[in-house]
């Protein structure tokens, strides 16, 4: 019996329940069989509601996952064991065995796949059940709110795992040397004027069959496969050109580039910029660089060093998606930057979300006591614009404002 199509939009639980009432619901292990299409791997689900495994295995089956699920613990654990899977779908209320110790048990075994937490508890909960999962070095990677929106169900499971990932090192090492890496930016706004300051470099690759393939796709790839210094080193030679050319069109914008983790180690980085602001005729004070809250976690006396000296010659440091990591607010204190992004994941919620709220209004009066410039991205519509304008906030960024484009769009955007 086929409950959902494709493209079923809006249909929930609740809408098939009479449809499950007439059919004998399996309480224990059902594995779909491997489609043709099937692509991302397999999928685990665990919880007590026989119908709820279900409905969820069929989206999963949809969106070209191989699913199996069941509603015992025991038959869960073995299975997986068998047969590693890529995402698992867990209840967080489920009566012999709750969510945290199945979480528990995972993390003890080690289970590297991305973790989507089910319930129909309150968001505090919730978001407490995916810290501590978090804490165990779980991949804890969203929530399935019960009762399930069908569309919503099927994004989550399509945003969990590429259909096939279409990067390996060598292709990217060569679309890194040809032409196929671009950078699109995306506008930031002062508050107070309504101007754009200041742009986000952020790289897209121009793939010749694939179209264009976003950063997620491949820049875990260049971390893992050694290529991160050359992406790092293209990302702001492309930035610091493109700063030349704005200004010599009088266009004057603050560029932020993205500088992961995996390249803060590299000492030679202060100058080697340096040089390429020189060479360009662009200011240091005209580029900034966006490091994560762990990046002074690996070496924190090579990373503060190398910190101090990018600062020093001028160049803007700002902290991105600030509040995801588990960093203490000591690094605030220590290290200089120079301004403060909060994570979109509470910007985008803040009027949906108090705890929301409350973490953006505490992040942003605890940002402008240390004398540090607030940075919100996510801001995707005019009321959450309206509130960060009404309560302080510096800089805006997000959908609402601009997506990110090509640099041939920005010169009509900053007219406007
Ligand atoms: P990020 O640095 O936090 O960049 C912001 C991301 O949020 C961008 O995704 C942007 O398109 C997206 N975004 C902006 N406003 C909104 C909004 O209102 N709603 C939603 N839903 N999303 C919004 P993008 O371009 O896919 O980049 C993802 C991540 O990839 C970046 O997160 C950054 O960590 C990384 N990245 C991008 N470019 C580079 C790069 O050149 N080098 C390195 N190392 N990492 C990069
Ligand atoms: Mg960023
Ligand atoms: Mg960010």
């Amino acid at each position: 019996m086929v409950f959902f199509t494709p493209n079923g939009g809006g249909m929930t639980l609740q809408d098939v329940t009479m449809q499950f009432a007439l059919r004998e619901c399996s309480t224990s292990l059902s594995t779909s069989a491997p489609r043709a299409g099937s692509t991302r791997g397999r999928l685990a689900v665990l919880d007590d509601e026989a119908m709820f495994c279900e409905f969820v295995g069929e989206a999963a089956d949809l969106s070209g996952y191989e699913a199996f699920f069941t509603t015992r613990p025991e038959e869960f654990f073995r299975h997986i064991e068998g047969r590693p899977a890529a995402v698992i779908v867990l209840d967080l209320l489920m009566p012999g065995i709750d969510g945290m110790q199945a979480l528990r048990r995972l993390a003890e075994e080690g289970v590297r796949a991305n973790i989507l937490l089910a319930s129909g508890a309150d968001s505090r909960t919730l978001d407490s059940a995916i810290s501590l999962g978090r804490a165990q070095g779980l991949n804890m990677t969203g929530i399935i709110r019960k009762p399930i929106d069908l569309d919503a169900l099927r994004q989550l499971l399509e945003s969990q795992v590429d259909v096939v990932n279409p990067v390996s090192v060598p292709h990217l090492s060569a679309a890194l040397s040809g032409d196929e890496l671009t950078l699109h930016y995306q506008p930031i706004v002062d508050l107070r004027s309504g101007t754009a300051v200041g742009v986000e470099a952020l790289v897209r690759w121009h793939h010749p069959t694939l179209g264009l393939v976003m950063p997620a796709a491949f820049v875990p790839v260049a971390e893992k496969g050694g290529l991160i210094g050359a992406l790092t080193d293209w990302a702001l030679a492309e930035a610091v050109k493109q700063a030349a050319a704005w200004r010599q069109a009088g266009i004057i914008l603050k560029i932020a580039v993205n500088v992961s983790n995996a390249s803060v180690p590299d000492p030679d980085l202060p100058e080697r910029l340096e040089r390429m602001c020189n060479e360009a005729g662009v200011p240091q004070s005209a580029i900034a660089l966006e490091l994560t809250e762990s990046a002074a976690t690996g070496d924190p006396a090579r990373a503060m060093e190398l910190f101090v000296r990018l600062r020093s010659k001028g160049f803007d440091l700002s902290i991105d998606d600030f509040g995801t990591g588990y960093s203490s607010l000591a690094p605030l204190q220590r290290l200089p930057f120079t301004s403060l992004k909060i994570d979109r994941s509470f910007v985008s919620s803040v009027l949906k979300s108090e705890a929301s709220a409350s973490i953006v209004l505490a992040i942003m009066s605890l940002t402008h006591a240390l004398g540090l410039k607030c940075i919100a991205e996510g801001v995707e519509s005019p009321e959450i614009l309206a509130f960060l304008k009404n309560n302080g906030c510096d800089l805006a960024q997000g959908y609402h404002i601009a997506k990110p484009m090509p640099a041939a769009e920005i010169p009509a955007f900053c007219r406007v």
